[in-house]
């Protein structure tokens, strides 16, 4: 198996917590005997400062051209002030467009290792275990016109859907439902907007193609408040742009801590991972990141785009291994109030579980 991954740190934590997800990735690669190259190139702030773009013409070219792109993040406070595509994000929004990834899958899971974490009661979050689709190229962020006027005391943004952008991502969440509990929950504004109407239309004529997997709807109101009220009652969430991306952030608090979440985004050219938080410059360098959100979107690589879904599954386990010793970042002390270890002492102890499980299970299969 060869894999070629381009690794984008970007920025704050983001080339703290890569780094382990690159040495995870690296140690399977090893003892499997697989072949996967690395090759990191900037994006967002450090871009911005070193070649003038938050998106070189380079750093997207060599990502056109692998077979899975691993990011950490980007933002950094000193361009707060400055017009949207001066901003390191503008260089996100450029890669996932030419990437052309137009489904972002966000697993939310509860941890029973970290339940204290949550501030959810733990019989809210027992069990939960939530995949949420989020439609990644259309809606508000991409629509036009967009413009702040009358010198800044107007603006504007729109929210639009072709039909054909909503088949899309639909067949993707019911296609994972039918590989998990086979229900799928619409998230709308159905009531009030007009590109939630065409939204539920479309998702309920997709899912007559898959009779075993059960469909409904809520509005993205009583549905925020309902994931985290009864978060085992969900098993895929597919939604549009804008609510996504809310959601799954209110969503990180099943997990006990946004460092937790990974993300893989499907369907394009060449398929995006990367943690579910941003730069968070207010920990950036200090050794404090939680590296679990990059390391299991190194695990959804393996699964999406290498189909190794042992390996991937071998990710995940030597995660829940390492919350289950107590060998977390500051962000998951809890109400146990568990010591703080370092980024990289965490990264270590999973790359040599993951190296030792692996390892057996070659052993034991060669016999
Ligand atoms: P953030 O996700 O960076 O941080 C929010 C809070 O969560 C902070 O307190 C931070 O310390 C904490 N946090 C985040 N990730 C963590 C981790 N792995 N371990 C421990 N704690 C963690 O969100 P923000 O503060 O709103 O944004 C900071 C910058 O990141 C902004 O410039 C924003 O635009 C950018 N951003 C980028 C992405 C991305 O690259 N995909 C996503 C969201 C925000």
């Amino acid at each position: 198996m060869k894999l070629r991954i381009v690794v984008l740190p970007g920025d704050g934590i983001g080339p703290e917590v890569t780094r382990q997800a690159v040495a995870v990735l690296q140690s399977v690669s090893d003892v499997c005997g697989y072949d996967f190259r690395f090759e990191t190139h900037r994006v967002g702030g450090v871009a911005i400062e070193d070649d003038g773009s938050p998106l070189p013409e380079r750093t997207l070219a060599a990502c056109l051209e692998a077979d899975a792109v691993l990011l950490g993040a980007v933002g950094d406070r000193k361009y707060d002030n400055c017009a949207g595509e001066k901003r390191p994000e503008a260089g996100l929004l450029a890669l996932r467009q030419a990437l052309g990834g137009f489904a972002n899958l966000r697993p939310v899971q509860a941890y029973d290792a970290i339940s204290d974490c949550s501030p959810l009661r733990e019989e809210v979050t027992r069990g939960a275990d939530i995949l949420i689709v989020r439609e990644l190229l259309g809606g508000l962020y991409f629509g036009e016109p967009r413009a702040i006027e009358r010198n800044g005391f107007s603006a504007h943004n729109t929210m639009r859907y072709q039909a054909d952008e909503i088949e899309r991502v639909a067949h993707i969440a019911f296609q994972e439902a039918q590989r998990r509990r086979k229900h799928v929950t619409s998230v709308d504004k159905a009531n009030v907007l007009e590109t939630s109407q065409l939204w539920r239309r479309t998702v309920t004529e997709v899912s007559r193609q898959y009779p075993d997997v059960k469909l409904d709807h809520a509005y993205v109101d009583s549905f925020a408040m309902q994931v985290i009220t009864t978060p085992t009652w969900y098993d895929v969430v597919l939604t549009e742009n804008l609510f996504g991306d809310i959601l799954s952030d209110e969503a990180a608090v099943i997990s006990g801590s946004l460092g937790m979440l990974a993300s893989a985004t499907v369907g394009g050219k060449v398929e995006l991972y990367e943690p579910v938080h941003g730069s968070a410059p207010d920990i950036a360098g200090r050794n404090l990141a939680n590296p679990f959100g990059a390391i299991q979107s190194a695990a959804l690589l393996l699964r999406y785009t290498a189909g190794l879904y042992d390996e991937s599954d071998k990710i995940m386990q030597a995660v829940e291994r390492t919350l289950a010793l107590g060998l977390v970042t500051q962000d998951l002390a809890g109400r146990r109030k568990r010591p703080a270890s370092p980024t990289d002492a965490i990264g270590q102890y999973v790359v040599e579980t993951v190296t030792d499980t692996l390892q057996m299970h070659m052993a034991y299969h060669a016999v």
